[in-house]
Formats: C-alpha cells, structure tokens, sequence
C-alpha cells in the first residue's frame, strides 16, 4: 500500500461520507472546495471542507452531485484515500437501506455492528501487493463512534437501533423476492444497501474510525408491501432533514484522538 501522503494546507478531523439523498454539506461554514488526487484516480467529487462548531470537517457525497456514479461503479479505494490524505480520524457514512424487519420501520435509522458482504466485483484492498495484509473485521464498525451515533441520535428523538446486520449486495438492480427472502430469514441481516462494503474495510485498513448511519426508506420486497414513489420519498426527505441533525449534534462530540476503539491500530494486529 502506498504511503498515506498528508495534502499540502488543508488538514481535518471528520469525514463525511453522505448517500442517496445527502448530497449538500449545508451544516458546514466557510467552506471550500477541494480537487484531490489519489494513486487510484479521482474521488467521487471534489470534496468539500468546512468547519462545523470549532471542528474541520470533509464532506464527500458517494455517488457525486447530481447522482451520477451508480453503487458498483464508486471508487471506494480513492474516496477513502482522499479523506485519509486530508487527515480525517472519523468517518461517518451516512446511506439508504431497505428493512428486512417488521421493527425496523421506514424513517428508523440503524447503527449497524455487522455487515454480510455479498457483492461481486469491487476493489476490496489498498494491500494488492507487493505488500499484503489481512486485517481483522471481526468487529468492522468503530465502537466509539457507534456509540455516540446511537446515543446522539436517541437524545434528539430520532427512531434509532443500536445493532444490525447490513448485508451489501452488488447492485444496481434490487434484490427478488427469493434474495430477499434469503438475507432475512437464512442470513439474519436486518439490513440491505448497496454501499457498504468496500467502503468499510477500506477505512479499516487505512485506520480510521468508520461507522454508518443506514436511514430506513422502506420495507425490501419480502414484505410484499406496496409503496409509492412518493411515499419513499417523503420518507427520504424525512430521513435526509434527520440525517443533518445529527451530524450536526454528533460532530462536536468526538473526541480529538479516539478514545477506546482499536481502530488506528489495525494494521498492528493484521496478517501481514
Ligand atoms: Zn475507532
């Protein structure tokens, strides 16, 4: 893996990463852009920098302004890379998912603990020789970031489960009623998306404390439960309206080093 290089000027604290429906960093002031490079091409955008209550925050939306990247095609490897160069600690990844249970409702969001990775054909490693590593993802999200997601989101009203099972599938099309019914009841996911992974145990291998915020739209076709267009995206709109709340509350709250997690030490205890 190449080195991490810092950029030149511009250095910050946080990332974010936002989803479908998260495109604009309006909590941000003062903010200006960024064109970074990376040995794996561009980024999805140019990333955004600002500072949010006396913390320097990134901002880089998945899929670019404008929607134009599907989640097959994203460049996990350069986003990550880009948001490391910068020196972000934290990543907070916000994304759409779909429920595969009853409890977990449209406008609910999940700080999920695991993940279940069922894509195809993504560039899964910054470690593609000659120098390999196998880092551990056996606890894949960072514990302290998790925590205060969960708590911060719980202290502002917002329907919020501290646990669940993410399962990334490839994309772009959606999953049948088969696959659905597949991840709910033979995998026991919770929830389903589509841009998870690489983007997780990319961030573990850079070292960087990494946990998603997954922002319900709507049941997964197991439910054969009809909904409109319009329903999925007010519901959308909802979640996008909660989704600034928190960052906005949860930004400040981080600590300067991380705390307790092992997150900046996972290429300590990696295979290498
Ligand atoms: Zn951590």
């Amino acid at each position: 893996m190449p080195a991490f290089p810092p950029e030149p000027g511009e250095r910050v604290e946080v990332a974010i990463i936002g989803g479908s429906g998260l495109y604009d960093p309006e909590i941000l002031e003062g903010v200006k852009e960024l064109k970074v490079y990376t040995p794996y091409g561009p980024p999805s955008d140019n990333i955004i920098v600002g500072t949010l209550k006396g913390k320097r925050v990134a901002f880089l939306p998945r899929h670019g302004r404008g929607h134009k990247i599907p989640p097959h095609k994203v460049n996990y490897r350069a986003n990550i890379w880009a948001l490391k160069s910068l020196g972000a600690k934290w990543v907070i990844s916000v994304s759409a998912v779909g429920s595969l249970r009853e409890d977990y409702k449209p406008g609910d969001f999940v700080i999920p603990d695991q993940f279940i990775d069922m894509t195809k054909k993504r560039e899964y490693t910054f470690f593609d020789g000659p120098v390999v590593a196998h880092v551990s993802v056996a606890e894949p999200f960072c514990e302290d970031l998790r925590r205060l997601a969960y708590e911060t989101a719980k202290e502002l009203g917002i329907r919020v489960h501290d646990k669940g099972t993410y399962v990334c599938i490839e994309g772009p099309r959606f999953s049948t009623k088969a696959e659905s019914r597949i991840w709910k009841e033979v995998f026991k996911a919770d929830v389903i998306g589509m841009t998870l992974v690489p983007e997780v145990n990319l961030a573990c291998e850079a070292q960087m404390c990494y946990a998603t915020v997954a922002m319900v739209t709507d049941y997964d076709v197991w439910a054969e439960r009809p909904v409109t267009a319009q329903e999925v995206i007010e519901t959308m709109q909802r979640n996008t309206e909660n989704a600034k709340k928190l960052l906005y509350s949860l930004i400040p709250k981080l600590p300067e080093e991380p705390e307790r997690c092992s997150c900046c030490n996972s290429l300590e205890t990696a295979l290498l």
